[in-house]
């Protein structure tokens, strides 16, 4: 058996070039007689490591000089707790924007922690579109507005950043970073799970703006302080080395495929070609307003359930792997991050119409 093309949501397939390279140099690291996972993250070897990764980061996504480039861990949903404790009072609202059920999850993460209010939803058309901005309904003096811009589970993405005015607004990119440009300066604070378009999980990158980081309380504990792990450059205690190093050959391969410009070229084209063969099909399915459909991730159903079994064992079989739709939705997706090749949806594709032709 063979690798074979993985639509996994996460953790999702990595670049086989960065597989290649990390397998390479897995015994033996640089100069370092010793293998990256074993080294001390405080000498000169690995905070060169560090800082290179940081850089390439902040080149892919012209990070401006007054944020700073954090590498935590715990995971995204960690840092739905960890957000409010840092940036809200207790009393203080905090708006949040639900699109899905990570931005539902996020909001839930908050609300012993912040007076949180739901300024829009989609849950009525079983989040299926983006709220406009126009009937949002925003606290001017809330703490933050949280948005969620792309919904891994339902297919779900902002295309266009919304304007918050001066309540700063936060991005958990957990499924669309690196997928495409992004202004990181309309947003106060951009935070991602790496298992999808960074690297392995356990790590998480978050991007913030300096002024934000004054308000972290001094009385938290240092290890949920963001404040502290800035000032310690992301080295407060042992960082997540492993997903550090791959995140860092991630970075210098999507710079050598020519940056997100170049990635949202190529992410545009497979969720094209996919979405065209969807829609015309008359057999599969997605519910998703045109609008506000996902590059990353595609759901889709087949026009009965009782199929559903057939065409994953048979995708499987065929080398497509993990297109089971999530439990809250049932039915198929194909998560096309970075690492997916062209190719692969075109196999995907190719699948799909002999499975439709046979299963009439
Ligand atoms: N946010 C989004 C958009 C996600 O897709 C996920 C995981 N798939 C999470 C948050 C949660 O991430 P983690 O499992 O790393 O906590």
């Amino acid at each position: 058996m063979s690798r074979g093309y993985n639509f996994s949501a996460g953790p999702a397939a990595l670049p086989e070039d960065v597989l290649r390279q990390a397998q390479a140099e897995l015994l033996e690291w640089g100069s370092a007689r010793a293998s990256v996972m074993e080294i001390s993250h405080r000498g000169k070897d690995f905070i060169a490591l560090a800082e290179q990764a940081e850089q390439d980061l902040r080149d892919l996504l012209a990070v401006p000089a007054n944020y700073k480039v954090l590498f935590l861990q715990g995971g995204a949903t960690q840092h739905f707790a960890q957000i409010p404790m840092n940036f809200a009072r207790r009393d203080q609202a905090v708006d949040y924007v639900l699109t899905g059920d990570w931005s539902e999850k996020a909001a839930k993460e908050a609300k012993p922690l912040a007076r949180v209010r739901i300024a829009a939803s989609a849950a009525d058309s079983n989040y299926a579109r983006i709220p406009a901005r126009a009937a949002w309904d925003l606290d001017p003096t809330a703490a933050y507005v949280h948005v969620t811009p792309n919904e891994t589970i339902r297919g779900v993405e902002f295309h266009e950043v919304p304007d918050t005015g001066a309540v700063p607004l936060f991005g958990d990119v957990s499924s669309t970073i690196l997928s495409r440009p992004l202004d990181v300066s309309k947003y106060a604070l951009l935070y991602a799970g790496a298992q999808k378009n960074i690297g392995p999980s356990g790590l998480v990158v978050m991007i913030v703006r300096d002024d934000l980081l004054e308000r972290c309380p001094r009385d938290l504990p240092k290890i949920f302080n963001y404040a502290e792990h800035a000032a310690q450059g992301s080295m407060l205690n042992t960082p997540n080395t492993w997903g550090w190093y791959l995140a860092g050959l991630v970075f210098k391969w999507v710079k050598a495929q020519g940056g997100v410009v170049a990635m949202a070229e190529h992410n545009r084209a497979k969720a094209q070609l996919l979405y065209g063969y969807i829609d015309g099909s008359g057999y599969y399915r997605n519910p998703v307003e045109k609008s506000a459909r996902s590059w990353m991730n595609v759901p889709f159903t087949l026009p009965r359930e009782d199929l559903d079994a057939k065409f994953l064992e048979e995708s499987e079989a065929a080398g497509l792997l993990a297109l089971k739709g999530h439990r809250a939705v049932g039915g198929m997706r194909a998560s096309i991050y970075n690492a997916m090749p062209l190719e692969g949806v075109q196999a995907l594709v190719d699948f799909m119409k002999d499975f439709a032709a046979r299963n009439g």
